[in-house]
């Protein structure tokens, strides 16, 4: 090292202006990422070191997995399959966080989940309930917009700056929080032949998620993305946090009916699965070599240990999350008109004709609320202002009436 030179770290090389700290000793220095990195290994090595890996201050109340899955329940209609995965998945996980180590301890891996499941069946929506119910930090990444560093879009540690933010920076808590990691599927590899062009938002970007996956200490931008590049850097260790990755997956169900068909149990005929199976039933039987032909690369797969499925929602599904949920739509209309003295009520031949509309415009769950808005907006704005309303009802002439005006079915009479 010239004697002249800036004040670096001796260990990574970074200079003083991008960490926290650095610690000067005789002739060298040490930043604060250094030393947790090495704290981490001393913990390895010596088992008088070793403590419970989430600091007390964050003792968690484990929730035994029926327990958890009562808790969903209460909010998420059907998935019985997807919730007992989950359920189990966060239970051991939770509970490897507040087993003290020992160095001859049998090491429990990180259990990170993917869950596959057309949009808006309710993949991110169980992982927020979940993450409620556990009370830690927790937030939702695209990984549509990550691309390989150095690259335009965010980096792949941007999707902790979010968990930060979630925690209010306390690290120590974020390093006990859920990512949740939508559209997955959007970053599988393009092809299989390795061609001049990089794949820089597909196997780069999945290369790139190992080393948050697998639990390792990254440096994150608090401020996130690279329109600040002098701001100090985070470390967070993720080897705690559980990831919980989503994704269509369109498409795969001709990878699995492929893959049941080639069993070597005398099937016949290239799509016998495919023709007697419904896309929903054949989707139960997805397995980590369907994502791997879809594009996924097996060392992410590896570090996804649970896979689990939702199913397609019907139209009774549909109508069971109008009206059962603890926070069903029906039931906050129904507050909203009740705190302006007013009393809703809905025909069930009403709520049918919306679960119809959501399932003509394939909208989903995530259509019942615009249309359920689109049905609403005059009733929300007239009455307010009118003093002797007491109670209204929305039958199947005003849903329709009311529903025919908007741009949804203006622009399917045009088409
Ligand atoms: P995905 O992540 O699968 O695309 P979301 O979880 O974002 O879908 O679902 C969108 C919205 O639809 C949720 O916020 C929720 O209100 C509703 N929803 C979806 N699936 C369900 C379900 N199974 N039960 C209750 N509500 C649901």
């Amino acid at each position: 090292m010239a004697k002249n030179s800036k004040p670096h770290c001796s260990f990574c090389g970074r200079p003083k202006n991008e960490v926290n700290m650095l610690l000067s000793g005789f002739e060298a220095h040490i930043c604060d990422a250094c030393i947790s990195q090495g704290f981490e290994v001393i913990k390895e090595e010596l088992p008088t070191a070793n403590t419970s890996k989430c600091s007390k201050k964050y003792q968690f109340d484990l929730v035994k997995p029926k327990d958890l899955k009562v808790h969903l329940d209460q909010y998420v209609i059907g998935q019985d399959e997807a919730k007992k995965h989950l359920s189990v998945a966060v239970y051991n996980h939770y509970k490897r966080l507040m087993q003290p180590q020992q160095a001859d301890d049998v090491k429990i891996e990180k259990s990170n989940i993917l869950m596959v499941g057309e949009t808006g069946t309710g993949k991110t929506y169980l992982a927020r309930t979940l993450a409620q119910r556990l009370q830690v930090p927790f937030c939702i990444a695209d990984a549509t917009v990550i691309t390989e560093a150095g690259y335009v879009g965010e980096d792949v540690e941007t999707i902790l700056t979010r968990l930060l933010q979630a925690a209010n920076y306390d690290v120590e808590k974020a390093e006990c929080g859920i990512v949740f990691i939508d559209e997955i599927d959007k970053i599988a590899r393009k092809s299989d032949n390795p061609s001049i062009t990089r794949d820089v938002s597909g196997e780069g970007v999945q290369q790139a998620l190992l080393k948050l996956l697998e639990g390792s200490i990254v440096n994150v931008p608090p401020q996130g993305g690279r329109k600040h590049p002098d701001q100090k850097m985070i470390a967070v260790n993720t080897e705690n946090i559980l990831f919980i990755c989503g994704g269509a997956f369109d498409g795969i169900d001709r990878h699995i009916a492929k893959r049941l068909n080639s069993r070597p149990i005398g099937f016949s005929g290239d799509d016998m699965f495919h023709d007697s199976f419904e896309k929903d039933q054949i989707m139960k039987y997805v397995t980590a070599q369907d994502l791997k032909s879809f594009g996924l690369i097996p060392e992410l797969l590896g570090r996804l240990p649970v896979i689990t499925y939702l199913n397609p929602l019907d139209a009774k599904a549909l109508l069971s999350i109008l009206t059962e949920p603890k926070n069903a739509l029906i039931k906050q209309y129904e507050k909203l008109f009740t705190m302006e003295g007013v009393q809703l009520k809905f025909e069930p031949k009403a709520l049918e004709y919306m679960v119809a509309q959501a399932m003509e415009y394939k909208l989903g769950a995530r259509g019942l609320r615009s249309i359920m808005e689109a049905i609403m907006t005059d009733a929300m704005f007239e009455i307010p202002s009118k003093e002797n309303v007491k109670a209204f009802t929305v039958d199947l002439a005003y849903a329709k009436e009311k529903f025919e005006k908007t741009v949804f079915h203006q622009m399917k009479v045009v088409a």
